[in-house]
C-alpha cells in the first residue's frame, strides 16, 4: 500500500473537493479498518475534512472468465464490463453502460436502472476476504448490506448481449444533465419521486453559488463551475427541510456525504 495525493475538483464526478491523501490498496495488503473505502467518486460529495481514505489499486481491475463463471474485480470500470460483455456477447450487463462507476461501488450501492439492478445478476460476492452467496446479504433499493471491502464478485453467465437494450438504456440517459453531477442526491421514498418532491417545493433550477438543483433532472445536483462543499451541502439541507415541512415525508439522501 501506499500513499497518492487526489485532487477530488477533479476525480469526483461533481467536481468538489480538494487536494486529499489517499491509501492506496494493492493485492496481498490487509485492509485497515479505520479508513472510509471509496470507489470512482460518482456518488460522493467530499467535505473539506472527510474521514481519512483508502482506494483499491489497479489490481483489482480484472475480468476473468472459467466456462460460464465470470470473476470481476472490484475496481474494474463499468465501462471495462460492458465492453467485454459485448464482445464476448454475454448478457445482463447492459445497464452498466453509461451507469459511472466501479464494480465495487455499484455492488454497494446496489446501483441500477429501472427494473436492472447489478443484484438481480450477481452470484456471490468476496467480502473482506471470504465469498458470501448474494442470498446471504440483505439488499434492496439502492441499498446492500456492505460491511467491508468487495474485492470482487461472480457472475454466471448467460449468453446474448442485447443491442437494442443497450440503445433503450442510453436513450433514458437523455433526461440526466450533461454537466458534473454526483448522480441523484436523494434515494426516491416508496410510491414517490424525489424529483417531483423537489420541483413541488420550487427547488428544480435552484441555485447557491455555482451549484443548482438541475432544471433537467430535479433530483441531479449539479456544479456550474466552482461550486463548493458548503453549497452542495446548503441545497440539500434545503430540500430535506421543505420537503418535510410541506409534504411531512423525510427524505435520504442517496450520495455519500464524506
Ligand atoms: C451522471 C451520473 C449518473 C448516474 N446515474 C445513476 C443511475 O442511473 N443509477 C444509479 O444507481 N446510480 C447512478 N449514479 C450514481 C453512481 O453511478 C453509482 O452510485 C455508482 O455505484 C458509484 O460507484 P463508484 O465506484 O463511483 O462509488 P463511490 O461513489 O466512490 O462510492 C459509493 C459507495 O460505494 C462504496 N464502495 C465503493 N467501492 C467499494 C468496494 N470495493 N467495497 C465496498 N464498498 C465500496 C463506498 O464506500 C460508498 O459508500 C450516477 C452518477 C452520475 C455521476
Amino acid at each position: 500500500m501506499y500513499f497518492k495525493t487526489i485532487d477530488f475538483s477533479k476525480y469526483s464526478s461533481i467536481k468538489i473537493g480538494q487536494h486529499t491523501e489517499v491509501l492506496i490498496i494493492e493485492k496481498e495488503d490487509i485492509f485497515p479498518k479505520d479508513r472510509y473505502l471509496i470507489g470512482g467518486a460518482n456518488n460522493l460529495l467530499i467535505s473539506p475534512n472527510p474521514p481519512p481514505l483508502m482506494i483499491l489499486s489497479k489490481d483489482f481491475s480484472t475480468i476473468n472468465q472459467h466456462k460460464n463463471i465470470l470473476i470481476i474485480g472490484a475496481s474494474t470500470p463499468t465501462g471495462k464490463i460492458v465492453s467485454y460483455a459485448k464482445k464476448n456477447n454475454i448478457a445482463g450487463f447492459e445497464f452498466l453502460s453509461k451507469l459511472p462507476g466501479s464494480l465495487g461501488g455499484i455492488v454497494a450501492m446496489n446501483a441500477g436502472v429501472k427494473s436492472y439492478e447489478i443484484f438481480n445478476i450477481i452470484e456471490s460476492i468476496k467480502l473482506n476476504g471470504k465469498w458470501i452467496k448474494k442470498d446471504n446479504i440483505k439488499y434492496g433499493y439502492r441499498y446492500a448490506n456492505i460491511l467491508g471491502v468487495i474485492t470482487e464478485v461472480k457472475f454466471f453467465i448467460t449468453k446474448g448481449f442485447d443491442n437494442n437494450l443497450l440503445k433503450e438504456l442510453i436513450n433514458l440517459r437523455s433526461n440526466q444533465p450533461n454537466i458534473p453531477s454526483a448522480g441523484s442526491a436523494f434515494k426516491n421514498p416508496q410510491g414517490d419521486y424525489a424529483g417531483r418532491l423537489i420541483e413541488a417545493v420550487g427547488l428544480k433550477g435552484c441555485s447557491k453559488g455555482d451549484i443548482q438543483w438541475s432544471e433537467v433532472h430535479a433530483n441531479f445536483l449539479v456544479n456550474h463551475d466552482k461550486g463548493t462543499f458548503e453549497e452542495a451541502k446548503y441545497l440539500i439541507d434545503l430540500a430535506k427541510s421543505k420537503i418535510l415541512k410541506e409534504f411531512n415525508i423525510l427524505l435520504q439522501e442517496e450520495i455519500k456525504i464524506l
